[in-house]
């Protein structure tokens, strides 16, 4: 368990709503904020929050959501 500040408890309980909305009960450990992931190392965050897209999933360190990353891949290869 590492020792982040933490989060204020309703954006935490939104963040801990939203992995269990999406069925995904890890989520809530990952760092809040693009600012703490990057403290720890560059693992993805979770803000709880939909990306344009609509996705409630983790982000990386560019700030994009992983599913739209995803899905930008896929694209390409079935571009090939
Ligand atoms: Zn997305």
């Amino acid at each position: 368990m590492t020792h982040r500040k933490f989060e204020d408890w309703d954006a935490y309980a939104q963040r801990v709503c939203a992995a269990t909305n999406a069925g995904n009960l890890d989520w809530p450990q990952l760092p809040h904020a693009k600012r703490i992931m990057i403290d720890e190392g560059g693992k993805p965050f979770f803000t709880g929050k939909a990306c344009k897209r609509g996705h409630v999933s983790p982000r990386n360190e560019h700030g994009d959501c992983t599913q739209c990353h995803l899905m930008r891949l896929a694209e390409r290869r079935d571009a090939v």
